[in-house]
């Protein structure tokens, strides 16, 4: 039995930022779901799988000893990935593939495995809506677009990509209609999330905002499920 807080919304809102510093000022374990999205279109990529093809991808996710461990270090096999799936081609490609239903079922386990012995701060598109619907928590963060897209232009310069903020704007863009309008898990608010809006916060607002409302439920009785 674990306490779940639950982070969805579009890219590029601070999602894991947010999340992997809530998961350390808890103690608890922290959940990047786009980054087994993204590690499964790694393996397709190296081997020549389509993101289109469905059952292929569950078939090649079905071989993988893909994991993440406690902190968000994404590996297969003895191969650390962390860095590897953060190009544009991964990007594009992990947006493609996770429309597939047979990709979602294959990576579904994985998913809810990471909260069987730990409480946990996990983060994607899903996690509120399919993946833990009973979460303790469940938050939507979301910003405004040109500030999300000035954020993340301002994340790839740190890694020495130089992008203009237009282009980064019109990739975030398609990626989340993409995943808004796919017909199986689309990123979308549920009833019992609490929005937050980060556009005028800092992210340690953020931060502290939730660590704020969990307590609060913890408090009024929330129980683990
Ligand atoms: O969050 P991140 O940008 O790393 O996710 C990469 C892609 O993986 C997203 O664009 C989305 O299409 C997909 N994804 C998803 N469901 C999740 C997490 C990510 O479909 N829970």
């Amino acid at each position: 039995m674990t306490y779940i807080i639950a982070i969805d919304g579009p890219a590029g809102a601070g999602k894991s930022t947010v999340a992997r510093l809530v998961a350390q000022r808890l103690g608890w374990r922290f959940l990047d779901t786009g980054a087994l999205y993204r590690a499964l279109s790694l393996a397709a990529v190296e081997q020549g799988v389509a993101a289109e093809n469905g059952p292929a991808l569950a078939s090649l996710a079905s071989g993988l000893d893909l994991r993440q461990d406690a902190d968000g270090r994404t590996t297969i096999g003895t191969r650390d990935v962390s860095d590897a799936i953060r190009t544009e081609r991964i990007t594009s490609f992990a947006s493609r593939s996770s429309a597939q239903p047979e990709v979602r079922a294959a990576l579904l386990e994985l998913q809810r495995s990471a909260s069987k012995n730990a409480d946990l701060v996990c983060e994607g598109r899903d996690m509120g809506s399919v993946v833990f619907p009973n979460a303790t928590l469940k938050v939507f963060l979301d910003a405004d677009p040109q500030v999300r897209s000035i954020r993340r232009a301002a994340e790839l310069e740190c890694k020495g990509v130089a992008m203009d903020i237009a282009a980064v704007r019109s990739g975030l863009q398609q990626r989340d209609t993409a995943d808004a309008t796919r017909s199986i898990a689309p990123l979308q608010r549920v009833q019992d999330q609490v929005a937050i809006d980060t556009t005028g916060l800092t992210i340690a607002q953020v931060v502290d905002h939730i660590l704020e409302l969990i307590a609060k439920r913890i408090r009024e009785g929330s129980v683990r499920t």
